[in-house]
Formats: C-alpha cells, sequence, structure tokens
C-alpha cells in the first residue's frame, strides 16, 4: 500500500516537473568584442559561450553551441542594472509591461529602494517564473523616523496598514522592537534595508547593529536628518543615495526633511577637507555612492540652486570615482514619457558629459557598481565563466562612446535571447 502510495506521488512530481520551462539552448557568440564589467579596455576577437543560464567561457578557444551568435562588429557586456528604482505606483499589468521593455531596452536587474513590497515581490516572483517578462528584481524595506510618516507616498505604499506598521515602511521609535522590525522586513522578501529620514545617529546605529546581526544589508539616502553621511557609513552602510545629499556632512543637518535638496553647496566645496574625509571612509568601509546625476540634473523642475547644485554634485561623483569609491548606475525614475528606452542609459551618459567619468567608468557603474551596491556582485555585473548570463549586445562601441549603449542589438536573460531589436533602439 505504501509502495502504491508513493508511486503516485512519483508520477505526480514528474508530471508537474514536465510542466517547468525547458533549460535555454547553450549559446555562443562568436568573434565578438567584451567590456567585462570591471574596467579594462575592450577585448576584441573573443569567443563566449552561455550554458544553463551562466557564462561558461570567455576567451579565444573555439566554442560550439546550439545557437550562434555572429558577433563580428558587436558589443557584449554584461546587462544594465538600475540600482535605484521604485516600483510602487502603477497597476500591476501596466508595470509588468513596462519592466518588459525595460528588459528590452538592455536592464537585466533592477534594485527597489523602497515601494509597496507586496506589490514588488510578487513581480520579483512572476519575473523568476517567467510569468513576464523582466529584469531581476531585489529591494529593500524602508526604515524611518516617526516625522515621515505623513509624507503621501508612505501612506499609499501602506495601504492596509496604520502608516508606519508595515513590515516593509516601517516606523522607528525610540521604543521600537528593532529584533522584530528587521526580522519582519527579511519576512517581506527584502534583502536590504533602506534609512530614508528622521533618524538619529544613535538610532541609526542600533538598526546598523541589529541589521548586521540579522545579516540583513543596509543603505541609506546619503543624508537621513539628523543623521549624517559619517553616521551612516559608521553604522555599516552598503549604499548612498544621492550625490546632492553628502554635502549635508559639513554643515547641520536642516530639521526640515523637504529642504533636504537645498543644501550649502558654496559654502561646502565639493574638494573641502570634510568631503574628502568623508569620501575617503566610504572607500575604506566598502560603501557604494548611487548619485543619481540625470535626475538632479534634468529629471526635476529647475529652481535657484539648480546650478550650484549641478556642479557640486558633478564634482563630488568625480572625485569619489578617482579616490576609488565604487559608483553604482541608478536613476530614480525607470522610464520617462517620450522616451523609448530605459533612463539609465541618459544616467550613464551624465556620468560621462556632466561628471566626466570615462564611459568605462560609467559602464562599469552600471553593471558590476550596481551588482556590487545590491551585494550581488558575487553572482552578476561582470562577463566572466560562471556568472550568472545576463548580457547586453550593442553594434558600435560603448567606451568610445557612451550613448553607444542604446543600440541594442540583443539582450540575453538567464542565458536566452529575449530580444532581437528594442523598439526604442537607435
Ligand atoms: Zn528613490
Amino acid at each position: 500500500m505504501a509502495k502504491a502510495v508513493f508511486a503516485i506521488l512519483l508520477v505526480a512530481s514528474v508530471a508537474v516537473y514536465a510542466q517547468q520551462p525547458q533549460p535555454a539552448p547553450s549559446l555562443s557568440i562568436r568573434n565578438v568584442t567584451v567590456i567585462d564589467g570591471n574596467g579594462g579596455p575592450p577585448q576584441s576577437a573573443f569567443n563566449v559561450l552561455l550554458k544553463d543560464g551562466r557564462v561558461a567561457s570567455v576567451g579565444r578557444d573555439a566554442v560550439d553551441a546550439d545557437v550562434t551568435i555572429d558577433g563580428r562588429g558587436l558589443f557584449v557586456m554584461p546587462g544594465l542594472t538600475d540600482a535605484h528604482v521604485h516600483l510602487s505606483g502603477m497597476p500591476w499589468a501596466e508595470r509588468a509591461e513596462q519592466l518588459k521593455r525595460v528588459l528590452r531596452g538592455g536592464v537585466t536587474m533592477v534594485y527597489d529602494v523602497a515601494s509597496d513590497l507586496r506589490n514588488t515581490s510578487d513581480l520579483s516572483r512572476a519575473a523568476l517564473t517567467g510569468e513576464i517578462e523582466s529584469p531581476a528584481i531585489y529591494y529593500a524595506a524602508l526604515f524611518a523616523g516617526p516625522a515621515f510618516f505623513t509624507d503621501p507616498r508612505v501612506v499609499s505604499t501602506s495601504r492596509g496598514y496604520r502608516p508606519g506598521d508595515a513590515p516593509w515602511n516601517r516606523e522607528i521609535a525610540p521604543d521600537t522592537d528593532l529584533v522584530r522590525a528587521v526580522a519582519e522586513a527579511r519576512g517581506a522578501g527584502a534583502t536590504s534595508i533602506k534609512l530614508y529620514a528622521a533618524l538619529d545617529a544613535a538610532t541609526v546605529r542600533r538598526i546598523g547593529d541589529e541589521a548586521k546581526r540579522q545579516n540583513v544589508r543596509l543603505i541609506a539616502h546619503a543624508t537621513v536628518f539628523p543623521a549624517r553621511p559619517s553616521d551612516l557609513v559608521a553604522a555599516g552602510v552598503k549604499m548612498l543615495a544621492h550625490t546632492a545629499y553628502l554635502v549635508w556632512e559639513g554643515t547641520p543637518p536642516s530639521p526640515d526633511f523637504p529642504k533636504r535638496a537645498r543644501g550649502d553647496f558654496a559654502g561646502v566645496p565639493a574638494d573641502s577637507a570634510v568631503i574628502t574625509r568623508l569620501l575617503q571612509s566610504m572607500k575604506d568601509n566598502d560603501v557604494t555612492l548611487n548619485p543619481t546625476l540625470w535626475i538632479f540634473s534634468e529629471g526635476t523642475p529647475k529652481d535657484d540652486m539648480s546650478p550650484a547644485r549641478i556642479a557640486w554634485m558633478n564634482a563630488v561623483t568625480k572625485r569619489a570615482q578617482d579616490m576609488g569609491v565604487v559608483i553604482a548606475a541608478g536613476v530614480d525614475s525607470l522610464m520617462t514619457p517620450g522616451d523609448p528606452l530605459p533612463m539609465i542609459h541618459k544616467e550613464l551618459e551624465v556620468m560621462v558629459t556632466g561628471a566626466g567619468l570615462t564611459p568605462l567608468q560609467a559602464i562599469t557603474a552600471g553593471t558590476r557598481g550596481a551588482a556590487h551596491a545590491i551585494g550581488v556582485d558575487a553572482d552578476r555585473g561582470t562577463l566572466a565563466p560562471g556568472k550568472v548570463a545576463d548580457l547586453l549586445i550593442v553594434d558600435a562601441d560603448p567606451s568610445a562612446d557612451i550613448r553607444n549603449t542604446r543600440r541594442i542589438r540583443y539582450v540575453i536573460k538567464d542565458g536566452r535571447i529575449v530580444s532581437t531589436r528594442a523598439a526604442g533602439a537607435r
């Protein structure tokens, strides 16, 4: 009897297994120029072999596979990562459709740094199962002080909970049970926690200690008011978002959170000792900088401080790069009306034309650097044997002109070709 039951279970499980998607055929890209995401010069006439969703080999040895792409005249690089997105604020189906366009536009991974995580985790699940065509999705829960929880964005992404009680949008007060708050953020599927606003240095430190204990990555706005950038570095944060907010290292942070973009850019010069010390401590503690240059220079309406702010954030981003701080590309605006391609291409362009990074440095920020910020660079973000086979193939050299990241010929996700030419590619 037991044997019969076992046999039935076995048949049932084989039937379920048979419904799983077929493994990707092996794929070779021959005679292609490789930009591997580590920052080195392009290597021409390479052969790349992809198997079982991973990169099997990269080199000059001959390769044979089920499917072959003739790579002559083409450039292959890791798929782009946008390390600063928000996936709330749009109906699920519309967002899924947008993610498809984002993937076809060359982005193979995104990092949602605060949203309604019920929505984000379901999009992430659908991406993993193949229900939707999407970049890989990683995400962070948000922690902030009580003063932040009247913000309409946090209210709308916490529906069903009193604002501050949702496990992914958590109010941290002096009496908050941090062990539970961090555990519940993990329970919401977050691999990281983002410190957002209205937290002091002592609270930031307590959160940092508990996040470390529970092995959750901590990231933050570059200032969370009143905690300063250096308080965040000391608490163990691994990514600081928005270069412009680093200015608050040099002045008492504004108690008025909405004024966060109005720092004293003239009084705390980009090359001041206080900023140099901060950037050095970021490098020493492996804190990645997510500059969000485009949204501060072109993505928002101009105000009276724009010229000073833009010049300052460009200069500090360049200094960070030169001092060895890891830069992670992330836009804070996945797509913008009127542009068929994801905004990451604009961000990489502004890194070059605004901040003065080289195209290769910008490419590294959009690949390895962004994967490093998310904490997944052991697996993703570079083109090397063993890494996930998420690739972008373009038909002109992006290390010569960064705008060539838009000249998309193929996007490869988990070793499969997902698109032969994005609708908006040019
Ligand atoms: Zn953001």
